[in-house]
């Protein structure tokens, strides 16, 4: 019998076969979602039609992929957030979200240590997950699948957290 093991990626849950791949150092993901999402960003077969929403594909699967609550972790989380709530809640334009992120960690007046906290992770195991993008065999199935999986992702957060991601939002970014 030909058995191959899967494992579920903690952040998503998508059930990959295990791989004994590289992984993030603080993105939750299994070796296997890593290796798709990063597959999907950079060759993609067949790639993404170009859409503004692909760039938000990384902020997405940051979030998607909250990891432990390391300091960095907490960072890379609250940044990629606040490039979600900029550009689909504020209309800050999609080719502004280096901007935004870059803002996000601008040091300002009060520094940027502990400027963050840890959000306890909603359900992100009922979100869209790549491996519904990779499942989709053309490029604007691809990119429109993408689009509905930043605001899968987006949604999830947002319903217990936007108040607190707004707050981040309005002090360090405006
Ligand atoms: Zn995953």
């Amino acid at each position: 019998m030909n058995y191959t093991a899967h494992e579920a990626c903690p952040g998503c849950g998508v059930h990959l076969p295990k791989s004994d791949g590289p992984t993030h150092r603080y993105i939750g993901a299994s070796a296997g979602c890593w290796a798709m999402f990063s597959a999907l960003v950079n060759a993609g077969e067949p790639p993404l039609a170009p859409a503004p929403t692909n760039t938000l594909l990384v902020d997405a699967y940051a979030a998607q992929h909250p990891g432990q609550p390391s300091p960095q972790a907490i960072q890379s989380v609250a940044v990629h957030l606040i490039t979600l709530y900029g550009v689909l809640i504020k209309g800050v334009a999609v080719d502004n979200a280096v901007w935004l992120r870059q803002q996000a960690l601008h040091p300002g007046k009060t520094g940027k240590k502990d400027r963050f906290e840890w959000l306890s992770p909603p359900n992100l195991f009922e979100t869209i997950t790549v491996a519904d993008i990779v499942k989709q065999t053309t490029p604007s199935a691809r990119t429109e699948q993408a689009a509905h999986y930043v605001m899968s992702v987006w949604d999830a957060w947002s319903k217990p957290h936007e108040a607190v991601i707004a707050g981040w939002y309005e002090k360090y970014v405006y």
